[in-house]
């Protein structure tokens, strides 16, 4: 298996180089959530855990992201995959590498549940762009769309993603997918975006295939409404770039429909 992807268009970040940096031969998909919507189903069974520690060495990382280097032009390298990113222990030796190796901007699609602990949070402060996570208004919620391991509350993070706000001068955007169990509650969410204060919200709707409907573009409209005082952008304002990944196989593992 390739720990590097793509690259693959996002719509958020523009032509994007995938790092994987918890791929594993022992599990398909190893995760700290079970999210309802997660595109990653088709894996199988997520390998529910909260411990972080090296699942994929730093040099064998290195390696594939040379060599993919020397074959692609991504706008960004993205830290992203087959489950959490911050469940890596490596994560800032892996940050350093790729910094010594290329002048690209780098970001992390993060799902939030580690940012209570301070050791996750001084990692990320090494990434220019941080998009993380954020479904829920409560516990009650938290549980319903994520499904987190038993471990994680949904109290401290709001708490630990606050306080990671407070020390990182990076970009912070707030990733919120919406779908028919959370969008009763987008002024609530609204509110402890508020709270929270990234520089930007990025309302989604899950448009990659998984087991849950999509809303409509009229009901993300509608939900925008209550970010009004927000740097907002939804997912249907934006478009995805054309473009080819090195292997088809191992994007389509990690993006399914890209
Ligand atoms: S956090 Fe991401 S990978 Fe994990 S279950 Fe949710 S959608 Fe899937």
């Amino acid at each position: 298996m390739n720990t590097v992807y793509g690259p693959v268009p996002s719509r958020r970040l523009g032509v994007s180089l995938g790092i994987d940096p918890v791929c594993s031969t022992e599990s398909n998909k190893i995760c700290s959530f079970d999210c309802v919507y997660c595109q990653l189903y088709g894996l199988g069974p997520t390998a529910y855990t909260t411990e972080r520690r090296v699942y994929v060495g730093t040099g064998r990382i290195r390696r594939d992201l040379q060599s993919a280097l020397s074959k692609a032009s991504p706008d960004i390298i993205t830290i992203s995959g087959t489950g959490e990113p911050t469940l890596a222990k490596n994560l800032r030796e892996i940050v350093g590498m790729v910094h010594g190796l290329s002048d690209l901007p780098v970001a992390i699609l993060t799902n939030s549940s580690l940012i209570p602990d301070r050791s996750v949070r001084e990692d990320l402060y090494d990434i220019g762009h941080v998009v993380a996570k954020l479904d829920a208004c409560s516990q009650e919620s938290f549980s319903q769309i994520n499904r987190p391991h038993p471990d994680i509350r949904f109290e401290d993070v709001v708490k630990g993603l606050t306080s990671f706000r407070k020390g990182y001068g990076g970009k912070l955007s707030l990733q919120m997918m919406f779908i028919d169990a959370n969008r009763g509650h987008a002024d609530e969410m609204a509110e402890i975006a508020r709270q929270i204060g990234p520089d930007e919200v990025h309302i989604n709707t899950p448009l990659r295939p998984c087991k849950v409907k999509p809303l409509a573009p009229k009901e993300i409209e509608a939900i925008k409404m209550h970010f009004e005082d927000l740097n907002t952008v939804t997912i249907y304002e934006l478009g995805k770039p054309d473009v080819t990944p090195i292997d088809m196989n191992e994007a389509l593992r990690r993006r399914p429909g890209l």
